[in-house]
C-alpha cells in the first residue's frame, strides 16, 4: 500500500480501544476521534451546530432549507476541465490534510470525515486511487458500503456533473440514517408511484410526485440491483441523448435484509438562478441531500429567498422534464424483467 494511504489509516487499536467492530461503529469512533484531533473538523461541526434551518411544507413534501456557510467551498466549486486540471485533487491521500485520518474499505476506499458537513455525522468515502466519479462499475461497492454501514449510515453518489464537487476522483458520501425528510415520505411515494417490475429479486418503482421524479428499487440480491441500474443508465442515455454516464444522483440505504434504492436522473448541474446577475442569483447547487429533501446554501441572503416557488422552480428545472422522464421510464419498463 501506497506510504500516504497507510499514514492517514487509524489502527484497528486505535478504533478498538473505543468499541465498534463494524464500519458504522468504526466511522462513528473515526469521528469522534477527529473531532479531538483535527481543528478544522471541529470547527465545521461547531459552526454546523450553529446552522439556520428552516422547514416547509411544498406539495406535500418536507423540505429544508439549511443556511451552512461553509458549504461556500462546495457550492461555488469551479468544476469545468480547465479549473479542475489546475488544483490539487483534495480527496487523493497524498493531498490530505496532516491531521486528516481514514479507515480502509475492501482494500479500495477510505472512509474520512467531512470537514465542511450537512449530516451531523457526514463522511466522504474516496477511492484509494485517482479514478474518475462513474457509477457504472462502482455501484456494487455502493451498495457493499450501504450494507457495512447500515446499523448508523445511508450512502449518496453525485454524477460528476450532478453535484460532486470532485468529478475527477471517484467518491460517495455518507450520513446518518433519519436526517433527509424523503425517507419518511419513501413507503408512501412507492405506494403511490407506478411498478415497472416486480418480481422475487426485486422491486422497480417509478415516482413521478410533481416536486421530484425518480426510480425506486428494492432488492436483497446486489447482483439484481447492480443489472437494473445498468438498464436504467442505458434508458437515459437512449432518451437524454448523452454519450457519457447519464446525469443523476443515488441514494441508497440498506433495511431489514434489502437495499432501497433511489436513483434521481438530472438534466441539469445548476439551476438558472445560480448563474443569474444581481437579485435574481441564488447560491445554490444541488446535490444527493438536496433531491433528499435538504436544501443547502451558504449565502444568509440565499436562506430567506428559498421559498417554495423557487423550491419548485429548482426542482422542476433540474429533474428531468415529464416527458423525458416518460420516455425513460418506458424504455426501462420494457428492458426489465416483468412482474
Ligand atoms: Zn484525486
Amino acid at each position: 500500500m501506497e506510504p500516504s494511504i497507510q499514514r492517514i489509516l487509524l489502527s484497528d487499536r486505535e478504533i478498538h480501544l473505543r468499541g465498534g467492530s463494524d464500519l458504522a461503529s468504526r466511522a462513528h469512533v473515526l469521528l469522534r476521534q477527529q473531532k479531538e484531533t483535527w481543528p478544522l473538523l471541529s470547527t465545521g461541526y461547531a459552526g454546523l451546530s450553529g446552522v439556520r434551518t428552516r422547514t416547509m411544507d411544498v406539495d406535500g413534501f418536507t423540505i429544508r432549507v439549511q443556511w451552512n456557510p461553509a458549504r461556500i467551498v462546495s457550492s461555488s466549486a469551479k468544476v469545468d476541465d480547465e479549473s479542475i486540471r489546475q488544483r490539487k485533487c483534495f480527496l487523493c491521500a497524498a493531498n490530505l490534510p496532516g491531521d486528516q485520518r481514514g479507515i480502509l474499505f475492501a482494500g479500495s476506499h477510505i472512509v474520512l470525515c467531512n470537514p465542511f458537513p450537512i449530516f451531523t455525522e457526514h463522511f466522504t468515502i474516496p477511492h484509494t486511487t485517482h479514478t474518475l466519479q462513474r457509477i457504472g462499475a462502482s455501484f456494487g461497492t455502493m451498495l457493499d458500503l450501504a450494507h457495512a454501514m447500515q446499523k448508523r449510515y445511508m450512502l449518496t453518489y453525485n454524477g460528476p456533473k450532478s453535484g460532486a464537487s470532485a468529478p475527477d476522483h471517484l467518491h460517495f458520501q455518507a450520513g446518518e440514517k433519519g436526517f433527509l425528510p424523503i425517507e419518511k415520505e419513501i413507503t408512501r411515494l412507492v405506494a403511490e408511484g407506478e411498478v415497472l417490475s416486480d418480481t422475487k429479486a426485486m422491486r422497480v418503482v417509478a415516482v413521478d410526485a410533481g416536486l421530484r421524479r425518480f426510480f425506486v428499487l428494492r432488492s436483497g440480491e446486489r447482483e439484481s440491483l447492480i443489472g437494473a441500474l445498468r438498464v436504467l443508465e442505458s434508458a437515459l442515455a437512449g432518451v437524454t441523448g448523452e454519450k457519457d454516464e447519464p446525469m443523476m444522483n443515488i441514494l441508497a440505504w440498506f433495511d431489514r435484509g434489502s437495499w432501497i434504492v433511489l436513483i434521481f436522473p438530472r438534466s441539469k448541474h445548476r439551476p438558472s438562478m445560480y448563474f443569474a446577475q444581481g437579485d435574481e442569483k441564488i447560491l445554490i447547487s444541488p446535490a444527493a441531500t438536496d433531491c433528499g429533501g435538504v436544501l443547502t446554501t451558504p449565502l444568509e441572503r440565499d436562506f430567506g429567498r428559498l421559498t417554495a416557488d423557487r423550491v419548485r422552480e429548482i426542482f422542476g428545472e433540474i429533474f428531468l422534464s415529464v416527458e423525458v422522464f416518460q420516455a425513460a421510464r418506458a424504455n426501462l419498463a420494457s428492458n426489465l424483467t416483468p412482474r
